[in-house]
């Protein structure tokens, strides 16, 4: 009946478009996926050794926390039940607001059900119409999708270029500035200058938002994240930045949460859309963390572990073939991006990886720039010396097949023409 008013209705032309995009090689395919021992998953029933998981001390299937998660479910059933400025602050929660002030060593914490829906709304909760915010070019897309919605004047700076920054924060006559960033950028892996950025904060009135969403529970000691690790919690603690992280990550749950100065964190509970109209966390997600937070901060082993698994990986990939022109980011994290170039040929090295029984994502514009399509490669406390080997030989039977399928050239070329051809 529809059709006959609307001959030309627009929702007619969703197939149409969706075989644009699969035309165009850009239809996402979810993987249906069930954990197998240490780093490796069952893929659409296929076992498979990933390295794509952001469970980086592998305590996503930890027994302690399934356990946590159970007996909680005892006490406090499995839903939350409401928002919570109505009924949805469980016990549970609460008690994880203040474990999570007291790990990060900041005055106050507030506990939300994803990092993407913190973001998106405690920008907005800070800034507005008036204002202006600054926000690095790499940036997560929850933290540009926030500062959309806040409608304030946005100052795109080049990544980690604090003299732009700087620039553009002396020019700006708006009176509330705010700075976001993420702590280890989740694409490239390497980590902001917290010091300097903060420098730059206090010397504008602007206020800084980290997220610490690949550093939390990998960085500082015991694991208490990036900004612990360049000193500036606790006594020396500053109320400019408000420290974001999530949970669902090192912590190897869900959620996230915000810290900093008890006032400013009053603000957001008060403020916050996505926090004020939302049903609370579960409470057995809330217990689970609890226990993972006892867990983050006696696992120097693993955080050991995971240190050794990256000098490993970045050793072993400085011995492929250099004229192939792919070249590994400088990142001492568990992300290590290895630029390969063309979609193309990042593509082809992650199917070949997959024949090889390897899971690692091939990135592409538009989430990195055009031209460095890469393979980011994500290691875990659980991968094992063994399996950052499997990866690297497998890395380089796909490297030496590159390397010999491309045109003879004459001894003594250089090098420039054969990367041009890459
Ligand atoms: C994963 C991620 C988020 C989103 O957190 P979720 O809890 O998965 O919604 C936010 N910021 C960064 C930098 C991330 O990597």
């Amino acid at each position: 009946m529809t059709q006959e008013f609307h001959p030309t209705s627009w929702l007619d032309e969703i197939p149409g478009h969706l075989a644009d995009i699969e035309r165009a090689h850009l239809l996402r395919r979810r993987r249906v996926v069930v954990p197998a021992e240490g780093a490796r998953l069952l893929v659409d029933g296929q076992p498979m050794l990933a390295f794509c998981s952001n469970d980086y001390l592998g305590l996503a299937s930890h027994p302690a926390l399934a356990e946590a998660a159970r007996d909680a479910t005892h006490t406090f059933g499995v839903g939350s039940g409401g928002s919570p400025l109505v009924s949805g602050h469980s016990a549970a929660n609460d008690a994880l607001e203040h474990d999570l002030a007291t790990f990060v060593q900041l005055p106050r914490a507030l506990y939300f059900y994803a990092g993407y829906a913190t973001n998106t709304g405690i920008i907005p909760a800070l800034v507005g119409a008036d204002d202006a915010l600054f926000s690095d070019a790499l940036n997560h897309a929850c933290l540009i999708d926030g500062a959309r919605l806040s409608r304030a004047t946005i100052h795109r700076y080049p990544h980690a270029d604090l003299a732009a920054l700087e620039a553009a924060l002396a020019a700006s006559p708006a009176r509330r500035k705010l700075v976001v960033s993420d702590a280890v950028f989740s694409m490239d892996g390497d980590l902001i200058d917290i010091p300097a950025l903060l420098g730059l904060c206090e010397r504008h009135d602007a206020l800084l938002l980290l997220d610490d969403a690949h550093g939390f529970g990998v960085l500082g000691p015991q694991g208490r994240g990036s900004l612990a690790q360049a000193g500036l919690t606790g006594a020396t603690a500053s109320r400019r930045v408000l420290y974001m992280a999530t949970l669902g990550k090192a912590a190897g749950v869900a959620g996230a949460f915000v810290a900093g100065d008890a006032a400013i964190i009053e603000w957001l509970l008060q403020k916050t859309r996505t926090y004020i109209f939302a049903t609370a966390a579960p409470p057995l997600l809330a217990s689970a963390l609890r226990k993972s937070l006892e867990l983050i901060a006696a696992a120097d082993d693993l955080r050991e572990g995971l240190r050794q698994r990256i000098a490993q990986l970045r050793e072993g990939l400085a011995a492929l073939p250099p004229e192939l022109g792919w070249h590994l980011l400088p990142s001492h994290t568990a992300v290590q991006a290895l630029v390969i170039g063309s979609n193309e040929a990042a593509l082809a090295v992650m199917e070949s990886l997959c024949r090889q029984g390897l899971w690692v994502p091939a990135i592409r514009p538009p989430t990195v720039p055009v031209g460095t399509a890469r393979l980011r490669i994500a290691l875990s406390a659980a991968h094992t010396a063994a399996d950052v080997d499997e990866l690297l030989a497998a890395l380089a039977t796909h490297a030496a097949d590159c390397v010999a399928a491309r045109p003879q050239k004459t001894a003594g070329t250089s090098m420039a023409p054969a990367a041009a051809t890459a």
